[in-house]
């Protein structure tokens, strides 16, 4: 896979970031009219691993196939080396506090979403677009961004062990260790 010099990636997302971060605002604002809380079961189920604050005020938008546009050059980006999902087709995507996704969520998926919840209201939604545009580049596609990698891994351990452990301090750890 390819991927991008530091120089480039760092040039790409300054320039790109703040589009996508214009392009999430608006789904996430769209999408929010007509997005629905979490369920009482998911909450229980994710006590464990998130605070009431966030289980609370996140929302869930489903669609299928979901109603939102390609993010800027898009188009583009298909001629690129790059490992590239169609964001219509992948199965939850989530904008902030907005998760939109195409059938009812298992218990991993929603987590997954749960993390980057959490990871959008840490960093913002200009420097997680930021942070998600640099890793795409630099990472060689979706599956190199620290930003997946990181709610990848804890979507892993979720679904291995019972044990809780606490999302947002785990989050922390990743940004300490400079991971983004
Ligand atoms: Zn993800």
């Amino acid at each position: 896979m390819g991927s991008f010099s530091r120089w480039a990636t760092d040039s790409i997302a300054a320039v790109i970031g703040p589009l996508v971060g214009r392009y999430i605002r608006a789904q996430r604002d769209r999408l929010a009219l007509t997005a629905t809380p979490l369920s009482e079961i998911s909450k229980l189920r994710l006590r464990q691993h998130f605070s009431d604050d966030d289980l609370e005020r996140v929302r869930v938008a489903l669609a299928n196939p979901l109603p939102i546009t390609d993010p800027p050059f898009y188009p583009l980006f298909r001629w690129l080396p790059l490992d590239i999902p169609e964001p219509s087709l992948v199965d939850a995507i989530t904008f902030d506090y907005v998760i939109a996704a195409r059938e009812t969520m298992g218990f991993p998926l929603l987590f997954h979403e749960m993390v980057h919840v959490i990871q959008y209201r840490l960093l913002g939604v200009k420097a997680f677009a930021r942070l998600y545009v640099k890793g795409f580049f630099a990472g060689g596609g979706y599956h190199g961004i620290p930003l997946e990698r990181c709610a990848l891994e804890m979507e892993q351990r979720f679904i291995n062990g019972p044990e809780p452990f606490d999302v947002e301090g785990e989050i922390a750890k990743w940004f300490a260790d400079k991971l983004f």
